[in-house]
């Protein structure tokens, strides 16, 4: 992964003639933002840790896998976030751990927190690195240094019960790694977040993560059966059945933690037999209040897709720019929706002809398959696009929230105008990417001139919009979590109350705070 951009390198895209010319005429962006610096050229602040430090963490991990250089540290300074990118293109001195720490075992997790505990020294979990909220930000929290701890080392595949179709997962594995090990024994676990080629199967259970398929096989919280955490005050193993009234769901605490309670080691998972079909078929609505309610429709009826996603106006017009790019889909009006099923030959016929007459009642087109696989083909490209859109001079961030169907056209209109406002001139897209039975996610992409002082200039707008959020109903996350960033808004989403039970638990299982503050809890 890049340090300073999104994914590998050799995928970079151009931005095309089209959105070129988009962003000449809509924003008035017509040149290249100033570079920024190489990686030697960043000035990290110097690591606080002394020689001592050092010595108690390589006694925990072993010294060669204790790192306070600066090619490891500037990896993992922060997520990657639109503000985090411009943030580590700064020319000014940078925070970053002050090490690098990975651990091999459970044993050395808890060795490391035991030593960080003594030493008063923060520890921020690192998976894939792909948080864009903050919830990776070297804070120490008042500690005396805080070490970055990446859980890259736990990368197995511990157990696959086929009886069951269950797998453990070690925490460290990214999205393609886990599929590789399932899909060598005929498995799939189908979590594809747009960060899957990153994303670790820890991170995914520490921030609730929901992925495009999340209609079929459901949100990662929903495929966690068990899950192991080491915390300073001790090991839980949770999750002992496929459903249990012995009381609350302690795998609850743990599945969104962001890091603040425990370390995820492993994860016990619902997994599925390879598809043996996929099918496609993608649909053009007059409008998005038309193509919302027939997403509605179809998820209230159960009709079964795996995959179902609507664009509003701008994204689909901005789509099939970026669609021919990537070769040949038809020209779509309106709003585009997607819908993609899996399954044995019979179920998906069943599901789709299912789908496609609730589509069609509520005032559907088909256009086929061309934009769906296409849709697909694409898939886990966009974050590149926001890199060339960046070094073009113009800011590209998103953001998500959900709420009830019947809140839906309220908060959507209330975001809208929060980041126009805040961000005259820009250019504000939005999809429902993931539904439930009694409402629905809205994902939204905002596009504007860099202009002065971007990292300012986003901070109102996302002020303005998480305030929009709250006050038309809506969560401040559905699933990119809280982190530093949505950390404002905790105490409105759960309550006075609620604050002072997360800040309860945390006080017993890390009394000594040392897991990644600033993170999460208020
Ligand atoms: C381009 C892009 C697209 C994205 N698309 C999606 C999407 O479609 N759906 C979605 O849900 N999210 C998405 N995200 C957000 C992000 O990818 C998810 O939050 C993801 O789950 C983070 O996983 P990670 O392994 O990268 O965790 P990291 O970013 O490394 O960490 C995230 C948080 O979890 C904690 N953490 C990580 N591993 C552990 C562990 N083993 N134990 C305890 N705490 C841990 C960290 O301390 C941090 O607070 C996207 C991000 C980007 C940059």
């Amino acid at each position: 992964m890049k340090w300073d951009a999104w994914g590998d390198p050799a995928l970079a895209k151009e931005l095309s003639a089209d959105i070129k010319g988009l962003l000449a005429a809509a924003l008035g962006v017509t040149g290249d933002a100033a570079p920024g610096p190489s990686a030697d050229e960043v000035v990290l602040h110097p690591s606080r840790l002394s020689a001592e430090d050092l010595d108690a963490l390589a006694g925990a991990v072993g010294k060669e896998h204790v790192s306070a250089a600066d090619a490891d540290r500037l990896p993992r300074a922060g997520g990657k976030s639109t503000p985090d990118l411009l943030r580590r293109r700064s020319r000014e001195a940078q925070d970053a751990p002050d090490a690098v720490v990975l651990p091999g075992s459970e044993q050395e997790v808890a060795a490391v927190l035991a030593v960080c505990a003594e030493r008063r020294i923060a520890v921020v979990p690192f998976g894939g690195g792909t948080s864009v909220v903050g919830g990776l930000d070297p804070e120490r929290g008042g500690l005396a240094a805080v070490v970055s701890l990446d859980l890259r080392r736990f990368d197995g595949l511990l157990d696959l019960d086929e009886t069951s179709g269950e797998a453990v997962l070690g925490a460290g594995l990214t999205g393609p790694a886990a599929e590789e090990l399932l899909a060598e024994r005929g498995w799939e676990l189908g979590h594809y977040p747009q960060s899957f080629r990153y994303a670790t199967i820890g991170g995914f259970a520490a921030t609730r993560s929901s992925g495009q398929d999340s209609a079929g096989y459901g949100r990662f919280d929903e495929m966690v059966r068990g899950l192991r955490v080491v915390t300073p005050a001790g090991v839980l193993d949770l999750g002992r059945a496929p459903a249990s009234a012995a009381g609350p769901d302690l795998r609850q605490l743990f599945l969104g933690s962001e890091g603040t309670l425990g370390v995820i080691t492993a994860v016990r998972l619902r997994v599925h037999p390879l598809p043996a079909v996929k099918a496609y078929e993608a649909w053009s609505f007059p409008d998005f209040a038309t193509g919302t309610a027939a997403l509605r429709a179809v998820e209230q009826q159960g009709t079964g897709p795996t995959v179902i996603r609507l664009s509003d106006e701008a994204e689909t017009m901005i789509n099939l720019a970026m669609t021919e790019q990537i070769g040949g889909a038809p020209a779509v009006s309106g709003c585009l929706a997607v819908t993609v099923f899996e399954g044995g030959a019979a179920q998906v016929a069943a599901r789709q002809q299912l789908t496609r007459d609730a589509l069609l009642a509520a005032g559907g087109t088909s256009l086929g398959e061309g934009p769906a696989r296409a849709w697909e083909h694409g898939r886990f490209s966009a974050p590149y696009l926001r890199d060339s859109l960046l070094a073009a001079g113009a800011l590209c961030e998103t953001l998500e929230t959900a709420a009830s169907w019947s809140r839906l056209p309220a908060l959507r209109a209330a975001v809208t105008e929060a980041l126009t406002g805040a961000l005259p001139g820009s250019l504000v897209l939005c999809h429902v990417s993931h539904v439930y039975p009694t409402g629905a996610s809205l994902y939204f992409t905002v596009v504007a001139a860099l202009g002065e002082d971007p990292l300012t200039r986003w901070g109102t707008a996302k002020r303005a919009a998480g305030d929009a959020i709250l006050r038309t109903g809506g969560t401040i996350s559905h699933h990119h979590a809280v982190g530093a960033d949505h950390r404002p808004w905790m105490t409105e989403e759960i309550g006075d109350l609620g604050v002072r039970i997360l800040r309860a638990v945390k006080a017993e299982l890390d009394p000594a705070g040392i897991l990644n503050p600033g993170k999460l809890i208020p």
